[in-house]
Order: C-alpha cells, then sequence, then structure tokens
C-alpha cells in the first residue's frame, strides 16, 4: 500500500492535480446543494471494503457526487455564517503541505514550517500593535484559540493569586459560543456584561460586573473584535484599561473581525487591541486561508508555554531544546502545519494586496448598506462596522425568511440564511470573498421585493 510500486503515483497523481486544477479554475463555482444520507447511499454506496474500490472509482465518486453534495463556501453569493474563500496560491499549496509529510509540532522536527508559519503570524502581530517577543501558532480554529488563550489566562491568574482560585470570565452576550463553550471546557463560569446602546462591551459596564462580582475572581475578560452576528467591534481602549488597573487577562477574539485591522479604513475602530494579552485571528474566514486556520498570539508567550507544555519523558529531547515548539501554546500535541496555505500565499501576493483585498470587501458592505438603506421594504438593524449587514424585510415571517432562504439554495443561486437578533428573526450578509461583487448584492437584494 505504501510502496510506489502499489500505487500508480502518477496516475493517480494527475488525476487528483487535474481536479483540483480543474476546481480552481471554475468561474463561477457552483454552489451545490446538500443530499440526504439516503441519497447519497443511492448514489454512492458502500466505498469502504475490503478489497478497496480503486483510486479512479474513488475520485470518480467524489468528483461526481460526493463534491457536489457540499456547498461551496467560496461562492460569490455564498454569504452567510462566515464564508472562507482562499486564494488559488492558498488552497493550491494546501496539497504541498498533505504531500510534505511535515510534523509541525516542534522545530526539531519541522524548523522551516515553522519559521515560515512565524513569519506570517509576525504579520499579524504587527498589524496588532504586540512587541518583538509575541508569538503564538495556527491552531484549527476560534474555538480553540479562544480554549487555548483562556487556559493560559487561568494558569497565569492561578500563578499569582494567593488563596484565591479565579475561576470567572467577563464577555458580552454577544460574544461568539465558543466563549462559552471554553468555559464549560474548563469549568469556567462566564459572566456575561451588557453592552451600549451601540451593541458594544465597553469599560465602564465591565467594571461595574467586575466590581459587584469581585475582581479577583476573574482571570480573564474576552473582547471582541469584529461579533459573528453583527459585526460589532468593542470598546478596546477603555476594556484595556480597566483589564490593567485590575490586573486582569484581557483576550481579544478577532476569529472574524481581526482581518479589518489590515484595513486602513476601520483600523482606528480597533484603537487600544495593542493592550491585549492574547488574540485571535481566523485566515480561513477574512484573510483567504483554506479551512483550518488560525492565528493564535500571545502578548508573553512564556505564559502560555508554562500553561500548555506537554511533559512526557520521550518528550524531554524536545522540551529541553529550548527552541520554539508551536505545540507549546495551545491545546493539542500533533500539529498539521496548517499556517503554511495562509503564508504562501501572503508570501506570493505580499501584504499589500491583502490590504486591498480586505478593503474590496468593506466597499461591498458599504454598497450593501446604502443599496438596504435605499429600498423602502427594507431597513438596516445597524450600520456595518465591518463586513457584516443584518437587515430586516418588512412584513416577512420568520418562514418568510427561511422559504426565501430555501428557495435561493434549491435554485443554487444564493446561500443567504436567516439569523435573530434580540429575539428577531433578520437576514444577514457576512462578506469576506473579494469576488462578491455590488452585482451580486442588488440580483439577492431584488428576490426579496
Ligand atoms: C467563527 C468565530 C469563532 C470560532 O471560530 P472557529 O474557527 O469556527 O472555531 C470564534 N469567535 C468569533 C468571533 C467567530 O466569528
Amino acid at each position: 500500500m505504501h510502496s510506489k510500486a502499489a500505487v500508480d503515483i502518477e496516475t493517480i497523481g494527475r488525476a487528483v492535480l487535474a481536479y483540483a486544477e480543474g476546481r480552481l479554475k471554475l468561474d463561477p463555482v457552483p454552489l451545490d446543494n446538500p443530499l440526504t444520507p439516503a441519497e447519497l447511499l443511492a448514489r454512492v454506496g458502500q466505498t469502504v471494503t475490503p478489497e478497496g474500490i480503486n483510486g479512479e472509482r474513488a475520485l470518480g465518486l467524489f468528483t461526481d457526487v460526493l463534491a457536489p453534495a457540499c456547498l461551496s463556501v467560496d461562492h460569490p453569493r455564498f454569504l452567510s455564517f462566515i464564508p472562507c474563500a482562499p486564494t488559488p496560491a492558498a488552497a493550491m499549496f494546501d496539497l504541498v503541505v498533505g504531500a510534505s509529510s511535515v510534523y509541525a509540532g516542534s522545530w526539531l522536527e519541522g524548523s522551516g514550517a515553522v519559521f515560515a508559519e512565524n513569519q506570517a503570524l509576525r504579520w499579524i502581530a504587527d498589524l496588532v500593535g504586540l512587541p518583538p517577543e509575541a508569538g503564538g501558532n495556527f491552531v484549527p480554529g476560534g474555538t480553540i484559540g479562544n480554549l487555548s488563550a483562556l487556559v493560559a489566562a487561568r494558569h497565569t491568574a492561578r500563578a499569582r493569586a494567593d488563596g484565591e482560585r479565579p475561576y470567572r470570565v467577563a464577555a458580552t452576550f454577544g460574544a461568539h459560543s465558543s466563549i462559552q463553550s471554553a468555559c464549560d471546557v474548563m469549568d469556567a463560569e462566564l459572566v456575561g456584561v451588557p453592552t451600549d446602546a451601540e451593541s458594544r462591551l465597553t469599560g465602564a459596564a465591565l467594571r461595574a460586573v467586575l466590581e459587584a462580582n469581585d475582581p479577583r475572581t476573574f482571570f480573564a475578560v474576552v473582547a471582541t473584535a469584529g461579533t459573528t452576528n453583527l459585526g460589532v467591534i468593542d470598546d478596546l481602549a477603555s476594556v484595556a484599561e480597566v483589564c490593567r488597573e485590575l490586573g486582569i487577562w484581557f483576550h481579544v477574539d478577532g476569529a472574524y473581525g481581526g482581518a479589518g485591522l489590515a484595513a486602513p479604513s476601520v483600523r482606528p475602530r480597533y484603537a487600544g487591541i495593542e493592550h491585549c494579552d492574547s488574540f485571535i485571528v481566523d485566515p480561513h474566514k477574512w484573510l483567504f486561508a483554506p479551512f483550518d486556520c488560525c492565528a493564535l498570539l500571545y502578548r508573553d508567550p512564556a505564559l502560555a508555554r508554562a500553561a500548555h507544555t506537554q511533559h512526557a519523558s520521550y518528550l524531554d529531547v524536545l522540551n529541553d531544546s529550548g527552541e520554539w515548539n508551536p505545540t507549546d501554546y495551545s491545546v493539542g500535541l500533533t500539529r498539521r502545519a496548517r499556517g503554511l496555505p495562509f503564508w504562501f500565499s501572503l508570501a506570493m501576493h505580499g501584504t499589500d494586496a491583502y490590504r486591498e483585498a480586505v478593503e474590496r470587501t468593506l466597499q461591498v458592505t458599504r454598497f450593501a448598506a446604502q443599496e438596504i438603506r435605499r429600498r423602502p421594504e427594507l431597513e438596516l438593524v445597524r450600520e456595518p462596522d465591518l463586513s457584516v449587514v443584518v437587515f430586516r424585510r418588512h412584513g416577512w415571517s420568520p418562514e418568510d425568511y427561511q422559504q426565501w432562504s430555501d428557495r435561493m439554495l434549491r435554485e443554487e443561486f444564493a446561500f443567504v440564511v436567516p439569523t435573530k437578533h434580540d429575539g428577531e428573526v433578520l437576514t444577514r450578509f457576512a462578506i469576506v470573498n473579494p469576488m462578491t461583487s455590488e452585482d451580486d448584492i442588488t440580483s439577492i437584494l431584488d428576490t426579496m421585493r
């Protein structure tokens, strides 16, 4: 099975590369449609067999049936959740990562890959304004990134506290579900902070909640730089100030919105972010990398190392080396060099191209907001801070939103699902794909008349 003779590398290699090339050249990509388990079984049958079904057939089933049953998250009218729009360069390099058998958990095993990943991380650290010694790694997603940062925060707080064992995290109700999930995993208590009229976390509201609950019981404050549902950036400067004063770890969740740091037109909204103790951004959201890729950064990586390094006799050879081992900064041990597709594209195109691509999505977002304001049947729920637009269609019931959404998907025209805000069913665009155009926006809005 492993011998080069047992696999016709040339034939399968060509077929796999031809598929990848063909997929990346499609313009537009098909939106595609989900199938039921019964439909898939009827079309594909049992693929895992004692004898194997051979590569051509397996690839054929993927090409003809399985792939078309997966939505193309990079379709320009896929505007639900947070889409993912990898550059062709990043997507192609993902193939290289798979072919290279790199273990990127340690410097000893993956120095070349880790070096390149660290340069990409440094670009992000500079956007945030973190000091030269800042560092971290690329983890699978914002959920693991947030969890890892909070574990480091708690470890740090408990090492410093005398007597107290801080067990609480403060965040707004608009914070991402992964914060609650991380608190559940850690058996920590999440204390909600009310937002201001602009849906932002502010230092004043944070201070009131911390003081009402004994600040010494908190090990972290989570602010969001771009909430998932509304794209709100918290008032980071005033939050940072309260954290500094009370000596509480300041984590910024920029999983979606952190990419906006690259765009001069919105960069001032992040003022204060440079004071964070830890930060995440998902390049698989708005920085054009394929799944799965979250950049996790710490102001003082030694604090994260103390919390995350795994110890075992078989790991001493790595831990005693004093080298930069990415695995020491997050939950998990084995690591794919998942930052490399992002690095390759960033290195190839240059950071200016990233700035322009993020600005382009913001431009289309401003167009969408303006179109919504212009149409009497529609109403913006909030002026977008970033590239999320939430709006209502006057006179529509929740069922109307759902039926409209289902119809657009059935026609493979667009993927825009309903969302909820303050209990009201609404709809929402998340625009992170530079290929999403003004025409895409108008053609979707036209179907709501
Ligand atoms: C998407 C998102 C997350 C979770 O990231 P995953 O990569 O899906 O695990 C966390 N926080 C925010 C603000 C997000 O938008």
